[in-house]
């Protein structure tokens, strides 16, 4: 049965994709923490891609709760703010496994730190096996590293399972601009740019590590605002949303 809101005639442009989601688009309006109605939201956009045939893998942040940086700011040590930072992120990855599975999405979470009776630990092989047969993967804990972020996990996981493009959720803006649209008024959405263009002019795609493994691989990154969950389902699609980061 078609799913309403997307061009059932069309196949989809991507086999796997690896979608990040930040802590914040969780966050909806609140200030801090998960929004049970916004995650939802989110589930309800991955389900519908997955339906299509689409293998999903997720990484989540975890800004909206802890950022390893907060704990640096009143003076911890930074290894153990960024652990806090990625048990935070089991707190996003749950209630995003549970508002998928009351839809009837399967779901696996993998845990780069064990914490086995909550999550698989982060297997690769078994990941990819999960998601062949069409369960939505969720990881977990970023890299399982303080020092790095969620946007490296992203890239990491998606070159290691052979994702086809990295899926940027960002919040409150299209894509990426020449400037900060927040600040600026002026700037201007770019639709299409290279991973160097991107690391030359510090554009607010992923941070540079991150950015420059994808670089590395030719990972495709489409950046597009999650406000607008139907985004997605466009992106797969084959549709042009936000901006694209590719190298030819
Ligand atoms: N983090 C880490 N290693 C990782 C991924 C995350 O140490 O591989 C920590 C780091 O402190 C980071 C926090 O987890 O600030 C939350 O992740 P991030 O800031 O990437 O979340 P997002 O901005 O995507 O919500």
């Amino acid at each position: 049965m078609p799913v309403e809101g997307h061009d059932a005639g069309r196949a989809p442009a991507f086999k796997r994709i690896l979608l990040k989601l930040s802590g914040e688009s969780l966050m909806g309006s609140l200030d801090y923490g998960t929004d049970p109605e916004r995650v939802r939201k989110v589930a309800q956009a991955i389900k519908q891609v997955s339906e299509r045939g689409v293998e999903v893998a997720v990484v989540v942040g975890a800004g909206n709760i802890f950022r390893g940086m907060q704990g640096v700011a009143s003076g911890m040590d930074r290894a153990t703010a960024d652990y806090m930072g990625m048990l935070a992120t089991i707190l996003n990855a749950l209630p995003l496994q549970d508002a998928l599975e009351q839809m009837g999405v399967h779901t696996r979470v993998q845990s780069a730190l064990t914490i086995a009776e909550v999550a698989e630990p982060y297997i690769r092989r078994r990941a990819m096996r999960h998601l062949e047969k069409g369960r939505v993967v969720i990881f977990a804990a970023g890299t399982g590293n303080p020092f790095f972020t969620t946007d490296t996990a992203a890239a990491l996981r998606a070159v290691e399972i052979h994702a086809e493009a990295v899926l940027m959720a960002k919040n409150g803006v299209e894509g990426v601009y020449d400037d900060d649209p927040r600040t600026n008024p002026e700037a201007t959405l770019l639709t299409d740019i290279t991973h160097m263009d991107a690391l030359q002019r510090g554009l607010k795609v992923m941070d540079a590590t991150a950015l420059s493994l994808c670089m590395d691989n030719r990972l495709a990154i489409h950046v597009f605002n999650m406000d607008d969950e139907r985004n997605i389902d466009r992106i797969v699609s084959g549709e042009r949303v936000g901006t694209l980061v590719a190298t030819s």
